[in-house]
């Protein structure tokens, strides 16, 4: 990490405060105390003290009597702001008129002079930020991955200086950051989850507005109507020049896809990038969105199109995201763990055809409802887990073939004989998808480890069809 200590030195004895000790916290108390500051920490689980007390910091609940004292309070993205309602800490803080920021903030104070590049969004932000890294870390650029994806930003290794920090940032984080702007800022779709912590859908799409605030270049995926609104509002502000992107039409002065081929008119004319229909770890639609805005910004970094598609060719895809496991005999075995609902595995089903689609665990509302559509593109189905009975009758109603598999090892088990058997089947080879549309804890720890055990049990696949692990 970078040397902190100058920033430290300007508080000049104050103490900061830090409340809550996950990863991110836990790395900023690290670096804080590394440089020599006073820091004062807390979070209500109990577990978490050690670690910042070893790294040096004192473990005090936290008031406005000891908050009026702080520099600043750095609070975790997790703890909540404004809804349902502030966090005690929160209101200890406003009563002490001290300053609530995140770990992005306090980075960007610490002036480090790098580039950042900010990536938001309802969905698609971890994709995007693993690939735009990928790329341009294959292409020789000296590039740090965090933020709301792997390591927290205190952990990461700091770039060279002409490099850059490429930075997932929720709308959580955004409203964390007082003045800090990415010099790249990035919008991929906005799309009314996740108003929970905002209270409203305009509250949440101001917070992903407030990311273009000030100078600099811009991204933004125009294919909704909040994004196209947040697109026009900038450039009529005329701050940031920015590239505006769509999959669904073409954009003069823009990228664009049209059947799954990328066009760049950035420059004069519209220009046929490549295409992106043959990239395994980037199936599907919504994938061609995340693409085509990783693109336009890697030609922001000044990325020439050929390199940019040649090294977007070797991305490998992002654990238990529709993740291409292994490929036996032409069938691809397929880790989407991470879909934890309908909507999402909605976006796996869509992407392929021929599916042996092993489905279930936790249901939530409203079960599978709405991938009706979809089911054409299913050959069979194993279920699994305590929505396994519940799925079995709504696939009853739609005649789809089905196995009521129970448990992980034997659903990958009966989907690798029966995918490999049809191989010759007109239509082809067909995938295996683990795309459950289901939280996992009644059967697994998380969803990483469900998407884990696939991994296991699909790598101990022979290919003849055999598990060499046995049944259940
Ligand atoms: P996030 O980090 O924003 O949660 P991820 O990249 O982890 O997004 O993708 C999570 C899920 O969201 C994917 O499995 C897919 O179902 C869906 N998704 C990914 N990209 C997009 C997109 N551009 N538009 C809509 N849905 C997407």
């Amino acid at each position: 990490m970078m040397n902190l200590k100058p920033f430290v030195e300007k508080l000049a004895g104050r103490p900061v405060a830090v409340f809550g000790l996950g990863l991110s916290g836990l790395a900023a108390v690290k670096a804080l105390c590394g440089a020599g500051a006073e820091v004062l920490a807390w979070d209500d689980k109990a577990q978490s003290h050690a670690a910042a007390q070893k790294a040096g910091a004192e473990i005090v609940p936290l008031s406005d009597k000891n908050l009026k004292k702080c520099a600043f309070l750095v609070l975790a993205p997790g703890v909540p702001l404004h809804y349902p309602a502030p966090h005690a800490v929160v209101l200890a803080a406003r009563a002490a008129g001290i300053e609530i920021i995140g770990d992005l903030e306090l980075l960007h104070r610490m002036g480090h002079g790098r580039k950042t590049i900010g990536i938001t969004g309802t969905n698609g932000k971890s994709t995007t930020t693993a690939l735009l890294f990928h790329i341009l870390n294959a292409a020789g650029s000296s590039v740090a991955m965090g933020g709301n994806i792997g390591k927290a930003v205190f952990d990461l290794k700091t770039p060279a200086k002409d490099g850059a920090f490429i930075l997932e940032m929720s709308s959580y984080q955004i409203d964390l950051c007082a003045a800090y702007r990415p010099d790249i800022a990035v919008l991929l779709n906005i799309t009314s989850d996740h108003i929970d912590r905002h209270g409203s859908f305009e509250k949440y799409v101001e917070a992903k507005e407030r990311l273009f605030e000030g100078d600099g270049l811009a991204v933004i995926a125009v294919d909704d109507e909040p994004s196209q609104k947040i697109y026009d509002r900038l450039i009529a502000a005329g701050r940031r020049k920015t590239i505006p992107v769509s999959c669904r039409r073409t954009l003069a002065g823009g990228v664009y896809v049209e059947d799954g081929n990328l066009f760049d008119a950035t420059g004069e004319g519209a220009v046929e990038a490549g295409s992106l229909r043959g990239l395994t770890a980037l199936k599907g639609a919504h994938n061609h969105q995340n693409a085509a805005v990783a693109y336009a910004v890697c030609r922001l970094m000044g990325m020439g199109a050929e390199e940019i598609m040649t090294h977007m060719q070797s991305y490998p895809g992002l654990k238990h995201r529709q993740f291409p496991v292994r490929d036996i005999n032409g069938v691809v075995y397929i880790d989407d763990s991470k879909a934890t609902n309908a909507e999402a595995t909605a976006k796996a089903l869509a992407a392929y055809q021929n599916i042996y689609w092993i489905a279930g665990g936790r249901a939530k509302e409203g079960g599978l409802t709405g991938l009706e559509h979809l089911l054409e593109q299913v050959r069979h189905v194993f279920l699994i887990g305590e929505a396994m009975e519940d799925f079995s009758k709504w696939l009853n109603i739609y005649d789809i073939p089905h196995n009521r598999s129970a448990t992980l090892d034997v659903a990958v088990k009966d989907a690798h004989s029966m995918a490999q058997g049809a191989r010759g089947q007109p239509g082809g080879a067909g995938v295996v998808l683990l795309s459950p549309a289901c939280a996992s804890f009644d059967q697994f720890k998380s969803f990483e480890d469900r998407g884990e055990t696939f991994t296991r049990l699909v790598m101990n696949l022979d290919e003849a069809g055999e598990n060499h692990e046995g049944g259940a």
